[in-house]
Order: C-alpha cells, then structure tokens, then sequence
C-alpha cells in the first residue's frame, strides 16, 4: 500500500484543542475506527507487533474494547474486558488510580482466564500510563502473565511508558 499504517492514523485522527478542558489537545481517534482499511490495517498492525505471543486480549473500557475483540478476532483468541467499577456481576479485583483530577477505578473478574495465561493489554492511547499501570496490577493480582501493552498512539511527552516497568510496549505512532 502507498500509505503506511503511521500515514493513515496521522490522517485518521482528529485533534481537539482545549478538550475536555482547556490547555489540552485531545486525540480522537473515532475516524480511524470509522474507516475500514484504516481500521483493519490498525488492528493487524498490533497484532503483527505482538507475533502471537499472548493467549488473550484484554480491552480497557471503552475506546480498548473496541481494539481488543477485533484483534483477538484475527489472532484466534479471546477477550478480558477490564471494566470500570461497578459493572462486572462476579467477584472482581479492584485497582484505583489517579487522573489528573480525581481517581478512577477498574475492576476485573477473578477468574475469566486460566492462571498463567499470557494477556496482550490494549487501549487507543498512552498518556500519563496510569490507566495501562493499573490494569498490569489487576491482572498481576488475577494471576496472568501480561505479554505487553499494544496502543494506537503514544503521547511520549507525558513518559507513561516509564510507569509500565520492564513489560513490551507498542504504539503504532508516537507524537
Ligand atoms: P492515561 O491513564 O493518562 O495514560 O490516559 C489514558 C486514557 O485517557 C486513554 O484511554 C486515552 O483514551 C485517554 N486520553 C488521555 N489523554 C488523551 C488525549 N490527549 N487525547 C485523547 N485521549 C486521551
């Protein structure tokens, strides 16, 4: 193809100033999902970086969600959703972060996956980490191996990468 995967999310990405408050330029990635070729080439880029290497992916609700099952769908494997409170029925592990303003808190079933089971985490963008640092310790907690972190984009400023200690990180494009 005459564009590259690095081209077409460039392309594919709309960039909001001053969103959801002032002073930041948020990076909204709906076109690229939005758009079949960029979509499919995104979703086979990642899962080319991680080589088969992990038995599950898990999805960071929402914008992961929709990465992880299209991505475990061409690997041939299956899905952990890692949920924002309140939201999974059975027992959970629980991981509260910082955000900017305030905390959050994601949750995941104790025992969706086989102990030891090797999981690909995904989400569209690295920012500060905090979101991608909490969910290595819930599934650390769940027992499972994490094979590496897969993002759309990184925003290498913010050094999330730093707080993901020692695990492989991909991002399709880093600004
Ligand atoms: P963080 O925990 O700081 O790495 O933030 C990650 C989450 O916040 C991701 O799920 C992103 O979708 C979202 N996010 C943070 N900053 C931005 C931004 N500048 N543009 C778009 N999404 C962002």
């Amino acid at each position: 193809p005459s564009e590259s995967v690095e081209q077409m999310i460039d392309r594919l990405c709309a960039k909001i100033p001053d969103y959801p408050e002032p002073g930041v330029l948020f990076r909204d990635l709906t076109p690229l999902f939005a758009d079949g070729p960029g979509f499919k080439r995104t979703v086979e880029a990642l899962a080319d970086a991680f080589d088969g290497q992990f038995d599950c992916v898990a999805g960071v609700e929402a914008r992961g969600f929709i990465l992880a099952g299209a991505i475990a769908n061409v690997a041939g494997c299956g899905v952990l959703p890692v949920r924002k409170e309140g939201k999974l029925p059975r027992e959970t592990f629980k991981q509260s972060y910082q955000l900017e303003y305030g905390s959050a808190t994601l949750e995941v079933h104790t025992d969706d996956l086989p102990r030891g089971s090797r999981v690909l985490v995904v989400d569209d963008l690295l920012a500060t980490g905090g979101t991608l640092e909490a969910t290595g310790h819930l599934l650390h907690r769940a027992g499972l191996h994490i094979a590496g972190f897969g993002l759309v984009m990184e925003l290498t400023d913010l050094r999330g990468r730093a707080k993901l200690g020692g695990h492989r990180v991909r991002a399709l494009y880093r600004v």
